[in-house]
């Protein structure tokens, strides 16, 4: 709580918008600075497709999408040419207003002609995206997933997947789109607050059946029809991961420039919603994500024409809490401290003290717990005893997971609901983090703090410092290389808050510059080597001043 007029600061700070709801200096805060900004559809869909230029099979979970006004004669070009390839394909798209929610202003088209160009697509933006018309369907319904998952942090990047998430159901028997059925809504969205509208729509107090349910019931559901469960659980972890690398690079940009580095400020974490569609193959494909996901555990009830009551939804107190409560768990400062202190005591552990006594900590290394024996990869005991207050607590390096059955504390608590998927698995997915390092480059010329645009004497020195000037391409042609990108990208006026180069305007300007300098390879290997470039030429850069410093 924070009472008007309180001047101390908290621990944790639970905004209701965004990050800038208060001016907040220390503690944690549970949004990170542009992540609403970031996950709007547009925003979105281009660092979607940025990953899917340089990597199109592992970012094949996400609709075909183009953005709509800018890329209108791209998409009739486009869907032209692939029905002249393949004249039996006859698509369905789905249109959706820039920034929209609740499946307001959504409708489907079946020609790139259908497009509603009345005025509204000038003001308001939207993304055009391929339609997945043949969706897994339960009880004869299309739904969809709502999954919560928790950025703990950005720099390291820690993601956390909760175990149980919500199936959110239509409520009209689903039948491939045709012009008839096009306009039924309830057929189609999956939208909860669409479908309560409909007659249909069953409030349900079991988690396995009604409109919402859990989607562990759909897994047991599918289990038992001999679905591979586990390998649906692995892509939706992988699909998780892909999709926050791509939303990575634009979130550190609006990091530095809310939280420069080296001045006081809060740390972030951020619980997102993932909305995912089963495809009847079973492969997830992503919706899009939500940066203020619904977290009401109760649904209004109508007890008699016109007269409505809050009622607990058992389905949404079952997933969201556990969300919330665990969340809470892990961004625990206290718990933070006690990290800090493990780290110190594993010093003296490793000097064999056999207890050591550290700030107001006095433990006892127990190494006979065998139940417990194991979670470490390191020779230690995984469990401490802290003598003062007989609490146990974990050793450092062991599994965030306590056992089910811990003492102390913990035990009163189920165990956690929210599971590390990153670093846990950053070993198979860092070959991705390519537009990662080229944040990193462009954070790294900004020059002045609290910008997110680059001004044209930051992309000279860029260009400069990383020595990528040569006889072949003079100053000159840089500077015109960031005029022409530069002006595209603000004539979209998507950001008319600073002048200069965005960071998309960059990473195309990057992208140029490594199709230019290494012809026919594939992007990826494009790209990736003028990073490796540039770092080393900026470390030799770095390297000499040192040397110039000393001397
Ligand atoms: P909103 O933010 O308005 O809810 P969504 O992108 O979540 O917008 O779309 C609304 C609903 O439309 C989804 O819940 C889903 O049922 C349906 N939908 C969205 N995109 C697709 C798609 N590409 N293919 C099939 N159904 C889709």
């Amino acid at each position: 709580q924070f009472p008007f007029g309180r001047r101390l600061p908290c621990d944790i700070y639970w905004h209701g918008v965004s990050f800038h709801d208060n001016n907040i200096f220390s503690g944690q805060v549970n949004k990170f600075p542009g992540m609403m900004e970031t996950v709007r559809k547009i925003t979105l869909s281009r660092a979607m497709r940025i990953m899917q230029d340089l990597f199109p099979l592992e970012y094949n979970f996400y609709p075909r999408s183009w953005i709509l006004p800018e890329e209108l004669p791209l998409f009739v070009a486009e869907v032209r040419m692939m029905k002249d390839n393949n004249p039996s394909w006859k698509p369905t798209f789905i249109v959706k207003p820039d920034g929209g929610c609740q499946g307001d202003g959504i409708y489907l088209i079946k020609d790139p002609s259908d497009i509603r160009l009345t005025g509204s697509i000038q003001s308001r933006p939207a993304v055009v995206q391929e339609y997945i018309c043949k969706p897994l369907l339960v009880d004869k319904l299309k739904f969809d997933i709502r999954l919560y998952v928790l950025l703990k942090s950005l720099e390291p990047l820690e993601i956390y997947i909760a175990k149980d998430g919500l199936s959110r159901f239509c409520t009209e028997p689903y039948q491939e789109p045709t012009l008839k059925n096009l306009h039924q809504v309830f057929m189609h969205l999956t939208n909860y607050s669409l479908n309560i509208h409909s007659g249909n729509f069953i409030h349900s107090d079991s988690v396995n059946t009604g409109s919402k349910r859990t989607f562990s019931s759909i897994l047991c559901r599918l289990s038992s029809r001999g679905a591979d469960v586990k390998k649906l659980w692995s892509d939706i972890i992988s699909l998780v991961i892909k999709t926050i690398i791509a939303l990575t690079p634009e979130l550190k940009v609006y990091y530095q420039s809310d939280i420069p580095a080296g001045k006081p400020g809060p740390t972030c974490f951020q619980i997102l919603g993932f909305d995912i569609l089963l495809m009847k193959n079973l492969k997830p494909v992503l919706l899009e994500v939500n940066a203020n996901p619904s977290m009401r555990i109760e649904h209004e009830q109508e007890l008699s024409p016109g007269v409505f009551e809050n009622v607990p939804s058992r389905v949404d107190e079952e997933v969201k809490v556990a969300v919330i409560r665990d969340t809470l768990r892990l961004v625990d400062p206290q718990k933070k401290k006690k990290k800090d202190t493990h780290a110190a005591l594993l010093c003296l552990y490793k000097t064999n003290l056999n207890f050591a006594e550290y700030g107001d900590f006095c433990f006892s290394f127990i190494t006979e717990l065998s139940p417990w024996q194991g979670l470490s990869s390191e020779p230690l005991p995984s469990v401490l005893l802290c003598r003062r207050c007989q609490s146990w607590e974990q050793a450092p390096g062991a599994s965030e997971e306590l056992p089910d059955a811990a003492p102390g504390p913990e035990a009163a608590l189920p165990s956690l609901c929210l599971k590390q998927v990153f670093p846990k698995y950053a070993r198979q997915f860092s070959y991705l983090r390519l537009v990662d390092r080229v944040a990193a480059l462009f954070i790294r010329f900004l020059g002045v703090k609290g910008t997110t645009k680059l001004g044209p004497t930051g992309f000279r020195t860029f260009i400069r410092n990383c020595k990528l000037s040569n006889s072949n391409f003079s100053m000159a042609a840089v500077d015109i290389l960031y005029i022409d990108i530069t002006r595209r990208w603000n004539s979209m006026g998507i950001d008319h808050r600073e002048s200069g180069m965005c960071l998309q305007a960059f990473v195309e300007a990057f992208f140029c510059l490594a199709q230019k300098k290494y012809k026919s390879r594939p992007l990826h290997e494009q790209v990736a080597l003028l990073i490796e470039l540039c770092e080393c030429r900026l470390a030799a850069l770095q390297g000499e001043r040192l040397l110039w410093g000393c001397g």
